[in-house]
């Protein structure tokens, strides 16, 4: 283990490294965001890594309600809900929360990321058991080290892993988490399956929807209405970041089990509410996509016609079913070359690289949206298919 200045060292001689090779590809200024293009240096790309995936970031409803909060509650948090009360605003979001995910009730968070760690971390301590499928997002996992419950991670999807993992413990109290869509695969939770094994063994069932509110679903509800279940998940956790163009995270379920929270966990307690705007912004969301069902229907599209164009072009797309779209493209160097030259040819999607995803799987994580064109994609998949074949990657 290196010293603080060692560390520091490591990190920014590698990034240097990428600078050298032309392969630093994060942290880009953007300068404007029109629907589907990013504007960078001064230059339009098409953009593939939005997680608006129905487009509604920009959506004119979204942001007059943005506008109008901050007309008249200012544009800053009023402070800490249980001390400075609660505005009409989140009393408004957390209802329209509950009525999309067809829970009692819901409670928001600073973000997504905040509302796994805080609310793993409050329900679950020592004694408890949390089964955690190895590739969930990384605010699970930290949720899970935070809490001092005994943390059992599954193989990805696997249910007889799980089965034996839960056969082998005693814990007090036992809850399994999953993402509904793997962040890097885009695949989805057996969430039927899980729902059987946690009546067998008495479990609470928590479900990550970062990925799949608006994206599943008949009318975009998620996880829930995509294998059309009604029942049988305790905690649905969800993003205000993505589909819903604002900031936050909530947690949908029960009164008990969302009061818990609202007196226990830390970053409720300890932590200002969401601001006005973004409130806003994510209770008119809801509403945008239940009114706008033809956002839904275009990205199922999408999706379908981007996995099937990649496909018949010969890469190699996992499991995924949903807007988050891997490329394999497996060796590291010729993810970041084939990155750069897409860049070149006006393409903006960003490589996954180890220890984000297992070694040998680097890829494009590109996701699709619905304000993707049939041209948008065609002209991804021909220009990848052209930089493939041009660099002899084949052979
Ligand atoms: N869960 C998953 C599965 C995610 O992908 C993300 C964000 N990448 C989060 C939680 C965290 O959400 P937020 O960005 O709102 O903090």
């Amino acid at each position: 283990m290196k010293g603080f200045r060692g560390r520091i060292k490591a990190i920014n001689d590698q990034v240097e490294n990428h600078i050298k090779n032309e392969h630093l590809f994060y942290h880009k200024e953007i300068e404007e965001h029109h629907g589907q293009y990013v504007v960078i240096g001064r230059k339009k790309y098409i953009n593939f890594t939005s997680y608006s995936y129905l487009g509604l970031l920009g959506h004119p409803r979204i942001s007059m309600a943005a506008k109008d909060a901050i007309e008249k509650y200012g544009s800053g948090t009023h402070g800490v809900r249980i001390l400075a009360g609660t505005t009409s605003l989140h009393v408004e979001l957390e209802k329209r929360i509950a009525e999309f995910k067809n829970t009692e009730t819901a409670v928001t968070f600073s973000s997504g990321y905040v509302a796994n760690l805080t609310t793993i971390s409050t329900m679950c301590g020592r004694g408890d058991a949390i089964f955690c499928d190895m590739i969930n997002h990384a605010s699970i996992v930290d949720g899970c080290l935070l809490s001092s419950a005994k943390f059992v991670r599954f193989k990805h999807n696997d249910m007889s892993d799980l089965r034996k993992k839960l056969e082998e413990t005693e814990a007090i109290g036992r809850m399994i988490v999953v993402d509904a869509v793997f962040s890097m695969d885009g695949d989805i939770v057996p969430l039927p399956e899980i729902i059987e094994l946690a009546k067998e063994f008495d479990c609470l069932v928590y479900v990550d929807e970062a990925h799949s509110t608006g994206v599943l679903g008949e009318n975009g509800h998620g996880i829930m209405e995509h294998f059309g279940l009604t029942d049988g998940v305790d905690i649905q956790m969800g993003t205000l970041s993505k589909v819903i163009p604002a900031v936050g995270g909530y947690i949908a379920g029960n009164k008990e089990i969302i009061n818990w929270l609202k007196y226990q966990s830390r970053a409720f307690v300890f932590s200002a509410a969401l601001p006005p705007g973004a409130t806003a912004a994510a209770k008119a969301s809801f509403d945008v996509i239940d009114d706008e069902q033809r956002r839904v229907v275009k990205l199922r599209e999408n999706i379908a016609y981007f996995i099937k164009s990649l496909n018949q072009a010969g890469f190699d797309t996992g499991n995924t079913e949903t807007a988050v779209v891997p490329i394999i493209l497996k060796d590291e160097w010729r993810t970041l070359e084939a990155t750069r030259e897409l860049f070149d040819k006006g393409i903006f999607v960003m490589p996954i690289l180890q220890p984000a995803v297992p070694p040998n799987t680097s890829r494009l994580r590109a996701n699709v949206t619905a304000e993707h064109t049939k041209e948008d994609i065609d002209y991804m998949v021909d220009t990848l298919a052209n930089v493939w074949k041009q660099f002899g990657f084949n052979d």
